[in-house]
């Protein structure tokens, strides 16, 4: 993050700071044609929902991924996320039950929010965030949005911006007097949007990462704002991603996995030359120091490195994800 944490923060952003936020993607459909649009070429375009990584195709999706990482809150997005109010209202009021209506839950749509559309999220929506349509910065104050804005204020909600840095966004400064929060994303490389990028002649700020160069700059105008608050891209993948991770590992660990700063996780496996049993036996583990999963017996690593002469068999250390996801690394021991 930058130097934003004397300034005005949207409760939502305080927690997904903290990796308390579930993501709740609820529709890859939206009528706008963004060129810098962020989405991936699996989920633009479709009607599916996911909560984070996983596919929400029953309510028990939704609810256990809420679990597994203990969120606090949950940030509603797309797409358009108003193009499936009905599923917005059924999504939100089964978190404001399940978790309480602490549970804060943030709405990102890049429509002006009409009247009904507002009262359907009243007590189930706490945060609005709009994202105006690029073409329309440079005149803002002649659009719906200074008006949804006040119609979302009045009826108690939390109103912001959050766009992407692109040049030309202080034409949204008049947005600000009528705003709880303005949020600046750091504008990112992607896939889908690739096109777009290169043939107005952006580029990659660096290897490393994802940001576009000169983002940083053509959001600097507003960033001396209080209510402004910049979102880096590394700031994202650093922090926030890693929080998150670390809830779920801490959730989902076994006793013998080591739960790692990174939010992998580290455990011992070996595929016993000669059967399960002898190689239990031989490692000396009671009940809740091991799990035989598909024919190999996991363990805590350093017990396995400790012991391994004494057990035939192949054996590594692995790393990866929690909750059985991807693999980062494997070493053979
Ligand atoms: S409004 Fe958002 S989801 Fe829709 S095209 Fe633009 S960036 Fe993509």
């Amino acid at each position: 993050m930058e130097d934003a944490d004397q300034r005005y923060v949207a409760p939502g952003c305080t927690l997904c700071r903290e990796g308390a936020k579930l993501v709740l993607f609820v529709t890859g459909r939206c009528d706008r044609g963004c060129w810098y649009c962020p989405l991936s070429t699996e989920r633009k375009g479709t009607d599916r929902t996911w909560a984070n990584d996983r596919e929400v195709s029953a309510d028990d999706d939704l609810l256990a991924e809420a679990r597994v990482m203990s969120a606090l809150g949950t940030g509603v997005t797309g797409g358009d996320p108003l193009l499936a109010l009905d599923r917005v209202v059924r999504y939100c009021r089964l978190l404001k039950e399940a978790f309480g209506p602490d549970h804060q839950v943030h709405l990102y749509t890049g429509r002006a929010p009409t009247d009904d559309e507002l009262d359907a999220l009243v007590g189930l929506v706490d945060e609005i965030r709009l994202h105006p349509p690029h073409g329309d910065w440079g005149r803002i104050l002649e659009t719906p949005y200074p008006d949804a804005i006040r119609r979302a204020r009045a009826r108690g909600f939390a109103i912001g911006i959050e766009v992407p840095s692109l040049p030309g966004i202080e034409g949204l400064r008049p947005l600000l007097p009528l705003v709880d929060f303005f949020n600046i994303n750091e504008l990112e490389w992607g896939e889908a949007s690739a096109d777009g990028m290169r043939s107005r002649g952006l580029v990659l700020a660096d290897t490393l990462g994802n940001a576009v160069a000169g983002a940083r700059e053509w959001a600097a105008p507003l960033l001396g704002d209080e209510k402004v608050r910049y979102c880096s891209s590394a700031f994202k993948d650093a922090v926030q991603l890693r929080e998150r991770m670390i809830r779920i590992a801490v959730n989902t660990a076994r006793p013998f996995d080591e739960v790692t700063g990174d939010g992998t996780v580290v455990y011992g496996t070996v595929r016993p030359a000669g059967g399960i049993g002898p190689a239990v036996a031989a490692l000396g583990l009671g009940d809740g120091e091991y799990a035989v999963v598909d024919g190999a017996v996991e363990l805590a690593w350093e017990r396995l490195a400790a012991a391994r002469a004494g057990v035939g068999g192949e054996k590594a250390i692995v790393e990866r994800y929690p909750n059985r996801g991807m693999v980062v690394e494997v070493i053979p021991l």
